[in-house]
């Protein structure tokens, strides 16, 4: 079955969930901490509609497959399609912000990396991206007020702020849609800032995100 997107209010998207488009180290703070130089143009990769899962059940990621890494990031609801976008088409094509977890293979990701292989199956793996609701956009936000954060057992782990990202929000989408047909459905996630880690078993989360958005979840044991 395919996954949904639900808004904040109750209502459900009226398409399914379409493609992840994801960016790489928008952070400079992260691309730092994994010792990755800082990119010139956004590094781009999707993960696939089946990925997505919401944060209801306990996560659980394949943990026998190594190191399970968070990332926690802003997600974007795309709501119509978009090719070659402008960076006002791009922004204006954006009806809902979420938060996601990118959730990543480490040990997998950092092999296949040393071997100049695709990482997808670091990340595109079944459960790779647990989506909250979105809250529902009428207008166009002020991107760089956005703050979002995680804390895993009541310490915080992550803190980012639309204002740090490289790759601003309406630059962002637009180079996205200069590659790849965004479409009613499509989400995008916009990279993790600093603290990244291993994914605890048994572990309590609590995101939050500037304009009254705040998901719980828990990770099996
Ligand atoms: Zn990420």
């Amino acid at each position: 079955m395919r996954f949904v997107p639900q808004f904040t209010d109750g209502q459900t998207f009226p398409h399914p969930l379409g493609k992840i488009v994801c960016v790489g180290r928008n952070y400079a703070d992260h691309a730092k901490e994994l010792e990755n130089p800082v990119p010139s143009e956004p590094l781009l990769f999707i993960k696939p509609s089946t990925s997505a899962l919401s944060f209801d059940a306990p996560l659980a990621p394949p943990f026998s497959r190594g190191e399970v890494h968070f990332e926690l990031e802003l997600a974007l609801l795309i709501g119509e399609a978009l090719t070659d976008a402008t960076q006002g088409e791009a922004e204006r094509a954006v009806v809902g912000i979420g938060l996601a977890l990118d959730l990543t293979l480490r040990d997998v990701q950092t092999r296949l990396k040393e071997n100049g292989h695709p990482w997808e199956v670091s990340k595109a793996f079944d459960g790779a991206c647990p989506l909250s609701a979105f809250l529902p956009l009428t207008r166009v936000p002020n991107w760089n007020a956005l703050a979002f954060s995680l804390e895993i057992d009541g310490e915080e782990r992550q803190y980012g702020e639309g204002a740090d990202m490289l790759f601003p929000i309406p630059t962002l989408v637009a180079e996205m849609s200069r590659h790849f047909t965004l479409e009613a459905g499509d989400v995008i996630l916009t990279g993790t800032p600093a603290g990244v880690g291993e994914l605890p078993r048994g572990a309590q989360l609590r995101m939050t995100l500037t304009g009254g958005l705040e998901v719980t979840a828990s990770v099996v044991e």
